[in-house]
Formats: C-alpha cells, structure tokens, sequence
C-alpha cells in the first residue's frame, strides 16, 4: 500500500470508527482483556461484560487471586468458557513470571495462555507502539481482497500484514483501520466499495463477492437429555462439567448425550457457533448420585446460558 493508501485509511478511520471503550486505553490488561472477549463473541454483547469486568477485577493481582468459578461466573453469557481459564491461568503467570506488570516484550505476551499471534499483535501494537500486525478474520478478508487471492495461504497474509506495518508511521492505528475496515466495510458478503479509502487499490474493488466468502461450516446437531433433580428445600442438583469440550467446567443438571434424536421436540435449543445443542429436560424420580451439588442461588455459580433458559422454562428460579 502507498503512503497515501496508507493515509486514506488512517483519516478514514480517524472520522469513522466506532467509539469503543478498549479504543480509549492503552493500559494492557483493560485491551487483553478486550481481545479476549471479542474472540468469537459479537461487540454488542462484550459491551456490558467488559465494563462489569474491571469493577470486580480491576487489575492482574486481583484477576489472579479469584477463584477459578469466580471468573467463570463473570464470564457467563459471553460463551467459549475455555478463555476464561486460559485469562486465569495468564493472570497467575504475570504475577509469577513478570512481578505483577503484564509483559511487553511480544514474545512474552505470546507465550501467555490463550494468546496467540494476532492477539500477541494488538496487545504490543495498541499498547506498546510495536509494529506487529494483527491478522484477524476481517483483516484477512481485505487483505485477500486488495490482493485478489482468496486462496493464499496464512503464512502470506502474515507477511503481507508485516510489510503493511512496517510501512506505517503508526502500527496501532493501522491495525485499528483494518480491523475497523473489515468489520463495517468489507463485509464477507456485501462489501460496500463506494465507501471504502483504499479502494483505488485494491484488485477486488466493485467485483463480485468471491465464491468461497459464502462457504459455510456445516452445524451439527448434538441431542442432550438434561435430567433435573429438585428439592423445594435444597434447590436443583448440579454437577460440574469435564474441564475440556463444551462448557467445560461449568455446573449443569447431569448430562447424558442421546444416541439418536427423540420423536418428541426439544425443551430448549441452544445455537453454538457450528453446533446445536436439542436440550431434553426430563423431571427425575430418583435420588441424584455421584459427585454434584444441590444449589439454590445461583449468585456464584457458573451455569451456561442454555441451562439458564432450560430450567427457567421448567420453572426453576433460583435468586
Ligand atoms: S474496495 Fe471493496 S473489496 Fe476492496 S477492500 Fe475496499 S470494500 Fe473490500
């Protein structure tokens, strides 16, 4: 991209981009955060999260010190509970390894739990100024685009990405713009490239949308008997999840997965993103066994949002 592609995009962020608040910081833990979150999970829901969050964690020490249920509890509704504990175990190795300061050298951040490369990139550029990129979905879409070669190969992308910022006088801000570009402008279906600062440079402006943009992972569908054992004295028995797979470690009724699907519908499906989870509630007549816990205020308690709407349509509240 020439210097004046390059400024088109920075000006053209500067009076567009959305006003969010991990834009307003350069305090390393307040965008790990961030970054964190917003992988796989829409804006509109991080939102409230992301404030809620430094209120009851407002630095690493405090992040390291909270139980592991403590974190999985703030984390409810943003779903991908394995980020969590990766964000515990990585609040546990700053204070350890690094005295408390999060690290700034990016081989340090990379070597973080759950941070990879392009996570690695926008905590060193937003925060430190390092010339790293980020190579996101949307920051790989527009780069394929402007290079018009859907099928290159991530380790192109990445140099792409590096030659691009290292031509930029300001890295953070380069990343923000494509990141901003590929999110509002360079939609994967319906690139609007009369609005967009670089199209004078790109070799797939005002083309049709490449045809594998619209290829989709297909769902599969999971069938799950959710047996609900409940006290009127002892609230709802809950046992806690595998530490690996979906939902893991969080606390659900016991689980059973169905070999094949039930003639009768669903209780309560729950869209993953290449998953459905049927959800079967069946009122149990026999004592619970095994390990578990009988709950009856789910205050400090992690369950998934599926449960959540499950027992809510058998009639299970508790506090
Ligand atoms: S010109 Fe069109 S296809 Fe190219 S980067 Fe801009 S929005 Fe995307």
């Amino acid at each position: 991209m020439s210097s004046v592609q390059c400024n088109n995009l920075l000006q053209w962020y500067g009076k567009n981009a959305r006003k969010l608040p991990w834009r307003e910081t350069t305090d390393p833990y307040r965008i790990w955060i961030s970054e964190i979150m917003l992988q796989q999970t829409q804006v509109k829901t991080v939102l409230p999260h992301y404030s809620n969050w430094f209120e009851k964690f407002p630095d690493t020490a405090a992040l390291a010190s909270a139980s592991m249920d403590e974190l999985l509890k703030s984390w409810e509704g943003l779903g991908y509970y394995r980020r969590a504990r990766f964000i515990h175990q990585a609040a546990r190795k700053i204070i350890s390894e690094h005295g408390g300061t999060f690290p700034e050298a990016f081989d340090a951040i990379m070597a973080l739990p759950g941070i990879g490369r392009s996570t690695a990139g926008a905590i060193a550029s937003f925060s430190f100024g390092q010339p790293t990129p980020v190579l996101d979905g949307n920051v790989k879409r527009v780069l394929k685009r402007w290079h018009n070669r859907p099928a290159v190969t991530d380790k192109q992308l990445w140099a792409w990405a590096q030659d691009e910022i290292n031509g930029s006088a300001n890295p953070a801000g380069w990343n923000q713009a494509m990141m901003e570009l590929g999110a509002t402008i360079c939609s994967s279906r319906s690139p609007n490239c009369s609005l967009c600062p670089v199209s004078h440079n790109c070799k797939a402006a005002f083309q049709p949308v490449e045809a594998n943009a619209a290829k989709k992972i297909p769902v599969k569908h999971l069938h799950w008997q959710v047996t609900l054992h409940t006290c009127p004295t002892r609230g709802v028995w809950l046992t806690r999840r595998p530490d690996s797979g979906i939902w893991g470690r969080l606390w659900t009724p016991p689980i059973t997965e169905l070999k094949s699907t039930p003639d009768t519908p669903a209780c309560h499906i729950h869209q993953l993103t290449h998953r459905k989870l049927h959800l079967y509630g069946s009122v149990a007549d026999v004592s619970p066994a095994g390990d578990g816990q009988w709950v009856s205020n789910f205050d400090s308690i992690a369950l998934p949002t599926g449960i959540h709407r499950l027992l809510e349509k058998h009639g299970v509240h508790y506090g």
